[in-house]
């Protein structure tokens, strides 16, 4: 590995006491203490723009696409006529912007609990959001996800939830509270999927959110994607529904659908969709051993 000449500022992330990653911190763009997070936004040389918070890297610009992508393209063709959708979290906009590019949703509410998150993250990280934040359709709520879910007398098609991993703020968003909550609001046949760690270093996260959601939803389960700077393996993607088919729609529609909806992608394709159902054994293995 050639030796960086230039002295740079190295930032570790600090999700594993014994394992991770660095950036260089090629310019420092954005440091606060929000309300809630410890948010930090800077330029790397290899990624991009990153944003992190408490230390633990949230985006970056170079590889956001496959996440934003597969937790967006993956339920909403999938269900095939969603109107309604609710992000919980998100405050990046990049899951806003996705969403957006479906013509027949009809709203969009965005849940964020950091107002601070969107702010900078406007400013800061302007290709996330790409405009989605000017879009008619979008409405901000500034809430705890768990509140909003047990509370609002509205009801979704699909509801993403792109938290952060169950520490500070984010941990509420791992609860059967809110995984009640997002069973209540969502329409008869709606989809609930939500980022759910990398299964590699985090196998107790997908198998607590699939005991806890197989109390609310009759088809579990996940689908994955490698995301780069989620380090570790694959990020396990929780999906839960009442409508076991959704998991296995045919070829052809799922084509049909990703045609008619005239979206280019440079991650998510229907092959990539069915193929990300499939699981490592050591998963299924864990999964079956709760049963
Ligand atoms: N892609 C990232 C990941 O996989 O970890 C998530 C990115 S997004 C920036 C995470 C957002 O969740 C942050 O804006 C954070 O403020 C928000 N968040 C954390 N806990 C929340 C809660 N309880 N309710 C609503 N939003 C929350």
């Amino acid at each position: 590995m050639s030796r960086n000449s230039s002295p740079k500022e190295i930032w570790y992330e600090t999700l594993h006491a014994h394992f991770g990653q660095y950036f260089s911190v090629d310019k420092e763009l954005y440091r606060e203490k929000t309300e809630h997070q410890d948010l930090v936004i800077f330029e790397n040389a290899a990624l991009g723009r990153v944003m992190a918070l408490d230390g633990v890297v949230q985006t970056t610009e170079r590889d956001e696409f496959i996440y934003h992508e597969m937790l967006t393209h993956v339920p909403l063709l999938a269900h095939g006529d969603a109107k309604k959708v609710l992000i919980i979290g998100g405050g990046d906009g990049g899951m806003l912007r996705e969403v957006c590019r479906h013509k027949g949703v009809e709203s969009v509410t965005m849940v964020e609990i950091d107002a601070g998150v969107v702010e900078f993250c406007r400013q800061y990280l302007p290709n996330h959001n790409a405009g989605a934040y000017d879009d008619a359709r979008f409405n901000l709520v500034i809430e705890d996800g768990v509140n909003f879910v047990n509370q609002t007398s509205e009801t979704f098609d699909v509801i993403i939830s792109d938290c952060t991993d169950p520490i500070g703020p984010g941990e509420s968003l791992f609860t059967s509270a809110f995984y009640e909550g997002c069973a209540r609001c969502l329409k008869p046949g709606g989809i609930f999927v939500a980022q759910n760690g990398v299964c590699f270093l985090q196998q107790d996260e997908a198998v607590n959110s699939h005991t806890k959601l197989s109390h609310y939803f009759s088809d579990v389960s996940f689908y994955q994607a490698a995301i780069p700077t989620y380090y570790g393996g694959i990020m396990t993607f929780a999906w839960a529904t009442n409508n076991p088919a959704y998991r296995q729609i045919d070829s052809q529609t799922l084509q049909a659908r990703f045609d008619a909806a005239g979206i280019t992608c440079r991650y998510y394709n229907p092959a990539i969709h069915h193929g990300s159902f499939a699981l490592p054994q050591y998963l299924l293995n864990a999964l079956s051993a709760t049963r």
